[in-house]
């Protein structure tokens, strides 16, 4: 490039910043903000582009410049954007593609469900679906292919269950994927079988595999119409930023293009999934952070264990419900040690999925050498779920400065099951929010979407209340281990931002910090808490622009 091009282009570059730097002030408002980590509240904000200049707290004259854009809040309340620490953005964007067996109340329903849905969409070669959930059938039992098969006899059907570690597939299905009654499952899975030895349509863990094999994958266009739709969703709830826990090249590639075409609705914090194709060379290409930080990946997630509601989760003793049976480990302890050194070494974040007191246990060993090894404290490793710990492993989690990211709404929807699968004795120690906050720890809230919904409201009212939306039970589930209000936003906001390395950018509205933010009817520090499950979202704002209004939406949500 010659001299005068040089300066021509510089030129150019001064104009334009100076058109688009517009300061934006949204006055009148009940603000809510943690500045220097303390609870604030402030009366206005601005903005200029996508960096926030000025918080006026209460009382400060509110004096902006002449060309400023005012919006007068008129008196709603403003909260940071709520973050989501541990979701799963292409699988919920799916999941708005596909059938719904959230809230079946029997095999025969979610059948049912099933069939209007394929009706609606003719065009699909294989029917998939998820949500369903054998615990809130009444006869709590597994459901079967023979059900699918009278309504489905050609097409194959693949259903899966809310946590997504168990599917529900018909014959059709299991014979394009070759399944017999000679199948064997793979390490780490189970293929139910009946008395005669036959696979009745339900696959755990690992032995989902088997099917998901034989499926025709989506095609790079139709994942990037969910993942927008996915954002788009989000937006609409109050989410500003996800964690997406695991995904794979063709995903980060997505979001690398969504980023560059300046359609990220949301912002998103990525976790490599480990093993996924290429994922080797992905380390070797080390962190990565778009210039607007729209798309950022600096971490890997493992999964050690499987779930509590499939029995696939780690127990150290036999779960109560279900003598002899400990649950899976889904990889061998050298490949999980392999995994987390080489990702340490890489300099990446490390976040496993651990469920039972042993994937605990063993993982909190693994980090413990690891990370002395790599010397990498300061990356903030962390564990999915910590859902249930041995009481002795929970001041573990602070002095290895490991971040416990827990979604609080799996103890309201697990209540019932926990209690049996684990006793009384080794529930002290599940959904310990109290002890690990009392220990120091630092809770990163999520939602794990699409296993629950993934309204923050309902997470903000399950960690105050540790009740379900009928107020159940009374004082709350464990009631000591309740959340107060400030502490549960704080896991929503800030908490998360730190446990995605980006509390200098996202998690609160101070100086410097991106204008993303949310405007609610309701004052949720005043509110009956009760209700905050309720709460709407009036506007999302993220990056200095409104990406979401209740006023354009014209059907409920
Ligand atoms: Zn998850």
């Amino acid at each position: 490039m010659k001299k005068t091009q040089i300066i021509t282009a510089i030129s150019v570059l001064l104009i334009n910043s100076q058109l688009m730097a517009q300061e934006t002030l949204i006055k009148n408002v009940n603000g809510y903000t943690f500045i220097n980590e303390s609870l604030t509240q402030f009366s206005a904000i601005s903005f200029t582009n996508d960096t926030i200049n000025k918080v006026y707290l209460q009382g400060e004259i509110v004096d902006p410049p002449i060309d400023a854009i005012v919006i007068n809040g008129q008196g709603k309340t403003m909260l940071p954007g709520l973050i989501d620490a541990h979701g799963h953005v292409l699988g919920y964007g799916h999941s708005l593609l596909r059938v719904d067996l959230v809230n079946t109340s029997s095999e025969l329903d979610a059948v049912k469900r099933t069939l209007s849905y394929a009706q609606d969409n003719p065009s699909l070669k294989w029917i998939q679906g998820r949500g369903w959930n054998q615990v809130q059938w009444s006869n709590n039992t597994y459901p079967n292919a023979e059900s699918l098969d009278k309504v489905f006899p050609n097409k194959p059907v693949w259903l899966r269950r809310v946590d997504g570690h168990a599917g529900w597939a018909n014959s059709k299905a299991m014979a394009l994927a070759g399944i017999t009654s000679a199948s064997k499952a793979p390490i780490g899975g189970e293929i139910i079988k009946d008395k005669s030895g036959q696979p009745t349509g339900v696959f755990i863990d690992n032995a989902m595999e088997l099917i998901i094999a034989s499926i025709t994958q989506p095609s790079p266009a139709e994942d990037k119409i969910a993942l927008t739709r996915a954002m788009q969703s989000l937006a609409s709830l109050g989410l500003t930023s996800v964690h997406d826990a695991g995904i794979d090249q063709k995903n980060i590639g997505l979001y690398k293009t969504l980023a560059g075409e300046g359609d990220m609705t949301i912002r998103i914090n990525g976790m490599l999934y480990l093993p996924s194709i290429n994922w080797q060379q992905q380390l070797e290409q080390g962190p990565y952070k778009s210039t607007d930080e729209m798309f950022v990946m600096h971490s890997v997630k493992i999964q050690a264990d499987g779930a509590l509601g499939s029995r696939g989760a780690s127990l150290i003793h036999e779960y109560s419900d279900h003598s002899g049976h400990k649950g899976l480990l889904l990889h061998e302890n050298k490949t999980l040690q392999h995994y987390i050194d080489v990702s340490m070494n890489a300099g990446f974040q490390v976040n496993t999925h651990a469920i039972g007191d042993n994937a605990n246990k063993l993982i909190l060993d693994l980090y413990q050498s690891a990370i002395q090894k790599s010397k990498t404290k300061k990356l903030r490793h962390r564990i999915e779920h910590a859902q249930v710990l041995r009481l002795e492993d929970i001041p573990r989690f602070y002095s290895l400065n490991v971040i416990a990211s827990m979604q609080a709404t799996h103890a309201t929807s697990d209540k019932n099951m926990a209690v049996s699968r684990l006793g009384e004795e080794r529930i002290l120690g599940a959904y310990a929010w109290r002890k690990l906050l009392d220990n120091n720890v630092v809770i990163a809230a999520g939602s794990d979407f699409p296993v629950e919904s993934p309204n923050p409201f309902y997470g903000l009212h399950a960690s105050i209340t540790r009740q379900d939306h009928k107020s159940f039970p009374t004082g709350g589930w464990y009631g000591d281990e309740k959340m107060s209000r400030v502490e549960a936003l704080r896991s929503f906001t800030i908490d998360a931002a730190y446990a995605g390395h980006q509390e200098q950018v996202i998690g609160s509205l101070e100086v410097g910090k991106k204008a993303d933010f949310i405007i609610l009817e309701n004052d949720i520090f005043t509110m009956p808490e009760n209700k905050i499950w309720q709460e709407q979202v009036l506007q999302t704002w993220v990056a200095g622009k409104m990406v979401f209004s209740a006023a354009d939406v014209t059907t409920t949500k």
